[in-house]
């Protein structure tokens, strides 16, 4: 597969391990800007598995903290851009992570406008019943396939809600 961080092209490794890479790429919105990916190849945010994902977020507050020690700015933007329409050119998950100063123009400040009432009621109906269901614990997925495997009647209402859920997912593409 030709994929620029599966290869390693164009990056000076800074860490990694069998699941995340740490690297500094030859092209960048300002020098210090670290890309934080899995190991495996993953498309966009949400094809990759929790515990990737935890540990890559865990791994940017990490380089973060060490850009702020060791190059002496003042914030950070750790961004993911997720998909073409965002602005993602390589086709493998990735996490930015960009060194900021006071006055650096680095032009990503967008202006939030005040949204038209019927605008914000439209977005909140539309994701309010995706949003009830969003976060299921690890713990609990544990839960639910060991009641699987005790109870024939619970396992038909686990697999049932198991399915539901993936479909509810796939349609309204929840990572
Ligand atoms: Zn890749």
């Amino acid at each position: 597969m030709k994929c620029d961080y599966c290869e390693m092209r164009n990056t000076e490794i800074l860490y990694e391990d069998d699941e995340v890479v740490v690297a500094i790429k030859d092209t960048a919105l300002t020098p210090g800007q670290i890309t934080v990916f899995p190991k495996e190849h993953h498309t966009i945010l949400e094809m990759v598995p929790d515990s990737i994902l935890r540990k890559c977020s865990l791994i940017a507050n990490k380089v973060s903290i060490a850009i702020f020690e060791s190059m002496g700015c003042q914030g950070t933007n750790i961004i993911a851009q997720n998909g073409i329409s965002a602005g993602q050119l390589v086709p493998h998950f990735a996490l930015e992570v960009i060194p900021r100063r006071e006055n650096d123009d680095l032009n990503f400040q967008w202006q939030p406008k005040k949204l038209m009432e019927d605008e914000m009621d439209a977005a909140f109906n539309s994701l309010k019943e995706a949003a009830s269901d969003i976060y299921v614990d690890e713990n609990q997925k544990k839960r639910k396939s060991t009641v699987k495997l005790q109870d024939q009647e619970n396992q038909m209402i686990v697999e049932k809600e198991g399915k539901d859920n993936y479909l509810l997912k796939s349609i309204k593409r929840l990572p």
